[in-house]
C-alpha cells in the first residue's frame, strides 16, 4: 500500500485485518451460500466502533478523519465488502441526523445509535433510481403528524435496521423541492419490510423493500425542514463515494491476493504459473489498476479533510475503483483458471460482489455525468 500510516492508523488497520480474518472470513462461504445476513458477525463488529468510525468523538464515535476511514473500509473490504456496506450504511444514517437533525433529534438517535443499532438509508423506489428526484413516496401533513405512503427498494439494511432515514415528497409538483426526509423507527404501526433481494453477489449484506402504509410519523421525526430532503441526501455523497471507491479497491487487493497466491503455487509445463510473463503481465495491471483507484480516493480524502469541495474527485475515485473492481476480480478467475470459475476457491465471489459497485451511489454512468458535469461547468 503506498500511503505512510500513522503508528495509530497502523495499529487500527492491524486490528481490523485481525478481526475480519479470525471473525468473519471462515463464516462467509456458508452465508454467502444461503444469501443470509449474519447479525451475530456485524455485532462484534459493534463492539469495536466499526460502526461508529468517522462519527465525532462528541458524538460516541471514532473521530476518524476521512482518510482514516478509507484505510479501514478497505482492510475490511478485502476480506468482505457487505461487512464495510453494512457498517457504512449506518454510518450515513448517522451522519444524516448529526448533519440536519434538531438537538433533540441526535441526542435521542445518539443514544440507540451509539451502542450498536444498524440504521438504513432509503431514497431508491421502484420507479426512481438514477431520477431519484423523481420518487413517489408522499407524505401528507395531519395534525402534529405526517402520513407516510409507498414503496422504497433496495434498501441496504432494510429489513435489520432500527433507525430509517426515508425520502418522501410533500408535494410531487415541486420535484426535488418538495421532497422531505423523515426518521423513523422499526416496528412502528403501518411500516413493513417487504421483498427480500435475492442478489447475484454481495450476499452477507441484507436489501429489501420498505412498504409504507398510512404511516404516522410525528413532525418532530422530520429530519430539517419540508423541501429539503433531497439536499439532505445528496450532502454527504462525495464523502460516500470516496467510501465506496475504498471498498471497490478492497475488492480489488483481495482478488489481486488470492491471484497470486493461486498463481505461485499452481504448476503447469513444469513451473508455476506466476513464471510465464503472460500472467506476470496480467497480475502487474492488476495492481497498477488497483493502486490508481486507492490514490484517487486518497486525494479525495485528502480534499475532504482540508475541508475542500471533492466532487469530482470523490465521482472519479468511484468509477474508476468500480471499473477496476470489475476488471481486477474478472482478471482473478481468469488467474486460477477453472478453479477460478469454482465455487471452491473465493474468486468468483469477489467477481459477483464487484459488480454492484458499479451501480450503487450513483452508477458509474452517472459518475461520468457528474465528472462531464464538472468539465463542462454546466
Ligand atoms: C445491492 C444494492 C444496494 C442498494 N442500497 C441502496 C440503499 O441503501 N439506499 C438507496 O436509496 N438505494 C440503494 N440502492 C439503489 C441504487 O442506488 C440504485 O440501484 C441505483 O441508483 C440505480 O438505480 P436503478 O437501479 O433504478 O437503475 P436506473 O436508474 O433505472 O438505471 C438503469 C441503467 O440506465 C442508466 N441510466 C439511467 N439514467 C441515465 C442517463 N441519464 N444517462 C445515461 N445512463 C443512464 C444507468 O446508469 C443504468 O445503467 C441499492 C441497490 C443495490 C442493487
Amino acid at each position: 500500500m503506498a500511503i505512510i500510516l500513522t503508528s495509530d492508523q497502523q495499529d487500527l488497520t492491524e486490528l481490523v485485518k485481525n478481526f475480519m480474518e479470525k471473525e468473519v472470513k471462515p463464516h462467509i462461504k456458508e452465508y454467502d451460500r444461503k444469501g443470509e445476513f449474519p447479525l451475530e458477525l456485524y455485532k462484534k463488529g459493534f463492539e469495536l466502533g466499526f460502526h461508529l468510525l468517522n462519527i465525532p468523538e462528541e458524538h460516541g464515535g471514532l473521530g476518524l478523519d476521512h482518510r482514516t476511514t478509507t484505510v479501514v473500509l478497505e482492510e475490511m473490504a478485502k476480506v468482505e465488502p457487505a461487512y464495510a456496506v453494512t457498517m457504512f450504511t449506518s454510518i450515513i444514517t448517522f451522519e444524516c441526523i448529526l448533519l440536519s437533525g434538531s438537538k433533540e433529534q441526535i441526542a435521542k438517535y445518539s443514544e440507540k445509535l451509539i451502542p450498536g443499532a444498524l440504521g438504513a438509508f432509503s431514497l431508491t423506489e421502484p420507479n426512481a433510481g438514477s431520477d431519484a428526484a423523481s420518487l413517489r413516496t408522499t407524505a401528507v401533513r395531519d395534525g402534529d403528524d405526517y402520513i407516510l405512503n409507498g414503496r422504497k427498494c433496495f434498501v441496504t439494511n432494510g429489513g435489520y435496521s432500527d433507525i430509517y432515514i426515508i425520502f418522501a415528497t410533500v408535494d410531487r409538483s415541486l420535484g426535488a423541492k418538495g421532497i422531505t426526509a423523515f426518521i423513523v423507527e422499526k416496528g412502528i404501526p403501518g411500516f413493513s419490510v417487504g421483498k427480500h433481494e435475492d442478489k447475484m453477489g454481495l450476499r452477507l449484506s441484507n436489501t429489501t423493500d420498505l412498504v409504507f402504509d398510512n404511516v404516522r410519523v410525528s413532525a418532530a421525526d422530520r429530519l430539517g425542514k419540508e423541501g429539503e430532503g433531497f439536499k439532505i441526501a445528496m450532502m454527504g455523497l462525495d464523502a460516500g463515494r470516496i467510501c465506496h471507491a475504498a471498498i471497490s479497491t478492497g475488492i480489488s487487493q483481495g482478488a489481486i491476493n488470492e491471484a497470486v497466491k493461486y498463481a505461485k503455487e499452481r504448476v503447469q509445463f513444469g513451473k508455476p504459473i506466476i513464471k510465464n510473463q503472460a500472467i506476470q503481465f496480467m497480475l502487474a495491471d492488476m495492481d497498477m489498476q488497483t493502486e490508481a483507484g486507492r490514490q484517487l480516493s486518497y486525494s479525495g480524502a485528502a480534499l475532504l479533510d482540508a475541508g475542500m469541495k471533492a466532487t469530482k474527485e470523490a465521482a472519479m475515485a468511484k468509477c474508476f475503483a468500480a471499473d477496476t473492481a470489475v476488471k481486477v476480480t474478472q482478471d482473478a478467475v481468469q488467474v486460477l483458471g477453472g478453479y477460478g470459475y469454482s465455487r471452491e476457491y473465493p474468486v468468483e465471489k469477489m467477481y459477483r460482489d464487484a459488480k454492484i459497485t458499479q451501480i450503487w451511489e450513483g452508477t458509474n454512468e452517472v459518475q461520468r455525468m457528474i465528472i462531464a458535469r464538472e468539465l463542462t461547468g454546466k
